[in-house]
């Protein structure tokens, strides 16, 4: 029986990422307030939130600095924009900090959102390269069950079925090679080593096929988020790397997720050997209080923008929100905090306890896999643990623990029909980290 709000929703709402069908019967859950990691219903049940939303609200939900940073903002200078010359002070911080924080990375350009960043990503690449006088080499080389925001551009990248099915996607000359997830993906006796060799060749042989002179970058998440919290073997990037450079083919580094210390570091590429020439940001660069996205780019992609702009006019991508005044200063503040306060140092501390009782998961008769890094992870659910087999579709099993821990107030997500995420606030403290970690084993025990 809805609620008279939920019958309002389901009546008037079309909302993202949602089965449209069955979500009518069912409902959402309204949440009306949050406090440190939790956040609350309309009838006042606390749920200790263990996805940080989607990925993204780093310092909890109710942090007064950020929404003073955005008043105080608001009451100075509500909204001005970055176009044809025009700047302001919140932009011209946060890109200097960011450039402070991602060595390499010459200049940043602002968005307001992940999908917008990747989408901005492949534009200045095709820009670059007819800046170049190379035109023809504009292919982008992404990976299965990649997850890069839903925009034509962006939803081609990512890997995932749903995103392609039925919106006719993906664009020509987004191509996707072999996901690097060992345990569902290698040969048998294929050590991680050799597996993460395997691809980095299957690689070099697509570029071959489709032609050097015809593939512009590849782009990766460090830890891949909603394919299923996937850590690619120790040697994976390395391998890969040696194959871009042979052909002269850009590392993006899509940091949406991995960025701002969720594991450990300021950025996922340092923990996993990236070397990129661009990074997209998102979600915790405001702690996802305001919407905002970021490319950061080097010294090469800056000067061939620069060099094209100057033959042809007006470079001629940006939005109205571009570096938008109010969500600069919120990130600020965020990066702010982040440092004045030993967020990162804060994570690492808490990232042995995290993986431990993460890791302690795969002793579960569901678990086929607990697999994570830093202060993120995921537990795939299996119908048999030896053979792997994964439970059918249709049975839902991930969504079912998923309401499971719903009712034991824990929210975590399910992606990729059997596998089940977490996904903390950075802030969260010991004794919460233990309440996620029983809450979620009861709601596995329910759903086994
Ligand atoms: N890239 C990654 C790695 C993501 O996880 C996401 C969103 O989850 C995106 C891009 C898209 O970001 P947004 O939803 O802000 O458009």
């Amino acid at each position: 029986m809805l609620s008279n709000l939920q019958t309002r929703d389901v009546e008037t709402l079309l909302h993202p990422y949602t089965n449209l069908a069955t979500f009518r019967d069912t409902g959402p859950l309204i949440l009306e307030r949050g406090e440190g990691v939790f956040v609350y219903d309309t009838d006042g049940k606390p749920y200790l939130e263990g996805m940080s939303g989607l990925w993204c609200t780093s310092l909890g939900f109710n942090n007064r600095e950020l929404v003073e940073a955005a008043a105080e903002q608001m009451g100075k200078l509500p909204f001005s924009h970055l176009f044809g010359g025009k700047s302001h002070d919140p932009a011209i911080e946060l890109a200097e900090k960011l450039k402070e924080l991602a060595p390499g990375m010459a200049k940043a350009f602002f968005c307001s959102s992940g999908s917008e960043a990747n989408d901005t990503q492949i534009k200045m690449i095709w820009y670059m390269n007819n800046a170049l006088g190379q035109p023809q080499k504009k292919k982008i080389i992404s990976r299965q069950k990649a997850y890069h925001g839903v925009t034509v551009a962006s939803a081609s990248l990512t890997g995932l079925p749903a995103n392609h099915l039925d919106f006719d996607l993906p664009l020509p000359g987004i191509l996707h090679t072999s996901c690097p997830h060992h345990y569902r993906f290698a040969r048998e006796h294929e050590s991680e080593e050799e597996f993460a060799t395997r691809l980095a060749e299957e690689l070099d042989a697509l570029i071959q096929a489709e032609g050097p002179d015809t593939v512009a970058a590849f782009i990766a998440e460090p830890v891949m988020g909603a394919g299923g919290v996937i850590v690619p073997p120790a040697t994976y990037f390395a391998r890969i790397q040696e194959v871009l450079e042979r052909y002269d083919v850009r590392l993006i580094a899509d940091e949406v997720i991995c960025g701002f210390g969720r594991l450990g570091t300021w950025f996922g590429s340092e923990m996993l050997g990236m070397r990129p020439h661009s990074i997209s940001v998102a979600k915790a660069l405001s702690s996802a209080y305001l919407p905002i996205g970021a490319v950061l780019v080097d010294d090469a992609m800056d000067d061939a923008l620069t060099e094209q702009s100057r033959k042809l006019g007006t470079f001629g991508h940006g939005t109205t929100y571009s570096g938008h005044p109010v969500t600069a200063a919120v990130a600020l503040k965020t990066l702010e905090i982040y440092q004045r306060d030993g967020i990162l140092e804060k994570v690492r501390a808490i990232i042995p306890t995290f993986q431990k009782r993460l890791r302690a998961l795969s002793e579960h008769p569901l678990v086929g896999e607990a697999r994570g890094m830093g202060l993120v992870g995921a537990v795939e659910l299996v119908a048999d643990k030896a053979s792997k087999r994964s439970f059918d579709p249709k049975r839902m099993t991930a969504a079912k623990a998923v309401s499971f821990a719903q009712e034991q107030g824990l929210i975590v997500r399910a992606v990729a029909n059997d596998t089940v995420t977490i996904c903390p606030p950075l802030i969260i403290s010991d004794e919460e980290l233990e309440m996620l970690f029983d809450r979620l084993e009861k709601a596995l025990d329910r759903t086994a």
